[in-house]
């Protein structure tokens, strides 16, 4: 999943920026409103964590303006303590849910799961398809009832395709969900973490649509 984190402070920047680094997000940071703005109008995002007061232009803005474009990703505001007026009018601006400054980082990522799997149009917190179950919140799969081990990488390959069963994703859309990272995607790098997840999981489990990109099959255990 590939998240943008707009955050003027550095200090709280940061210890978020790698908390979710840590939990596999590929994350890009922005600094103040106005590349936020330009940040959502070139790039996907799967969600976006949004602080409200911002140079340059306020996040409450950058909200409306995503709104009004359409964009339907889940927005998470980051707001102080006692701002009640700023999180109404961030909820009635088209953001779907609040955490409170400081933030408390376990709070903070649950919430983002939970929006996650909404906007997947799930509710149960663990998916389950064909033998093969992912918890988001503790990281742990199975397949066929074994436990499995993947990489970093591999799971953010996985997550997004097993969360929409049928939903086909292009190489290059599943290589954003890789961004963010220090280092650099090499140009195979998403068929070679598909070869390592039907090894570590069934060849039946991720499917190539020729020409198009890949799938988790709808079947009928979803
Ligand atoms: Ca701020």
């Amino acid at each position: 999943m590939r998240l943008l984190l707009v955050e003027d402070d550095s200090m709280i920047g940061e210890a978020v920026l790698d908390l979710l680094r840590a939990e596999h997000y590929a994350v890009d940071w922005v600094r103040d409103g106005e590349l936020a703005d330009t940040a959502l109008r070139t790039q996907n995002y799967d969600l976006v964590l949004l602080d409200l007061g911002l140079p340059k232009r306020d996040g409450l803005e950058v909200l409306r303006a995503l709104r009004a474009r359409r964009q339907r990703m889940p927005v998470l505001i980051a707001t102080a303590r006692d701002a009640v007026q700023q999180r109404i009018d961030g909820l009635d601006a088209g953001a779907d849910d609040y955490v409170l400054k400081p933030y408390d980082l376990h709070e903070l990522l649950a919430r983002l799961r939970a929006l996650l799997r909404r906007a997947a149009g799930r509710a149960e917190p663990v998916y389950e398809h064909e033998g093969v179950s992912i918890n988001p919140a503790t990281r742990e799969v199975t397949a066929r009832g074994e436990p499995v081990v993947l990489s970093a990488r591999e799971w953010a390959v996985l997550e997004p395709l097993i969360a929409r069963p049928g939903l086909v994703l292009s190489r290059t859309q599943l290589e954003e969900k890789l961004y963010g990272w220090k280092d650099e995607i090499s140009s195979n790098a998403v068929e070679v973490y598909i070869h390592g997840l039907r090894k570590k999981l069934g060849a039946g489990v991720i499917q190539n649509v020729r020409g198009v990109g890949y799938m988790v099959p709808r079947g009928s255990s979803s």
